[in-house]
């Protein structure tokens, strides 16, 4: 089998480049339709430094098209569903958006289904830092897609690599795969430059100049569906990511 299909499921904009943005662009190179799905424009989260809006209810509108550039820049095609974001509250307080979880996963079913997917790309089940918004839609993409598609794979990103320090790393989760991306860097860089209301966020976190010292080098993915039976799984994604240098931490 080939990957001749992929769809990936995400929260906000800007999560499909910061958690998979090496692994998006080297399955875009290799030939795969790579479409980024979004469920929200983000205009919950930060509007940068200086603000890229005047008026924080145009954030959403921005971010759609940071996302956008960002896919090109991956070499991927996007969709981005109407779930508002909810604003960030008070001591940094993150909430997932409102929806119908039916709705949702029948959504995620349906793109996936009219894609044809071979595989499916998501968020890890912890959220990555805890981020209900993220561990939300990581619920609806496993209810939808072996119900709907039990032949499609479905991996989760950011799985825990224990020899590597990272914030985002869904610490219950540990990887069946690392890859070091850095072959595929530009890209994801290019995409990062794309997020420009989020380049304060990605400093900040780790007091960084610019945004090129923020790549995350290294991604990771955990097979969650087809369960694996003993370790590590065998699939045309595992045998693509072996293929260029990923190791089974
Ligand atoms: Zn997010």
């Amino acid at each position: 089998m080939t990957l001749r299909s992929v769809v990936a499921f995400f929260a906000h904009p800007d999560d499909e480049t910061v958690l998979a943005g090496g692994l998006i662009a080297l399955l875009a190179r290799q030939g795969a339709a790579v479409h980024i799905v979004c469920a929200t424009r983000g205009e919950g989260g930060e509007a940068g430094e200086p603000p890229v809006v005047l008026r924080r209810e145009l954030l959403g509108t921005a971010r759609e098209a940071e996302l956008r550039c960002a896919a090109r820049a991956l070499g991927a095609t996007v969709t981005v569903l109407d779930y508002v974001d909810p604003t960030i509250g008070p001591d940094e307080a993150l909430f997932p958006f409102e929806c119908d979880f039916t709705t949702l996963a029948g959504q995620f079913a349906d793109i996936a289904r009219q894609r044809r997917a071979d595989l499916v790309l998501t968020h890890g089940g912890d959220g990555e830092y805890g981020h209900p918004a993220h561990q939300l839609v990581n619920q609806a993409v496993l209810y939808a897609i072996p119900r709907a598609l039990p032949g499609t794979l479905v991996y989760t990103v950011a799985a825990l690599v224990p020899q590597i320090e990272d914030r985002l790393w869904n610490a219950s989760e540990p990887a069946h795969l690392a890859l070091d991306i850095r072959p595929w860097a530009e890209a994801k860089v290019q995409a990062m430059e794309c997020h420009v209301s989020q380049h304060a966020l990605f400093k900040r976190r780790r007091q960084l100049q610019t945004v090129r010292e923020a790549l995350r080098t290294v991604e990771s993915v955990r097979r969650a569906w087809p369960e694996p039976r003993g370790e590590p799984p065998r699939d045309a994604f595992a045998d693509l990511l072996r293929t260029a240098g990923a190791w089974q931490p």
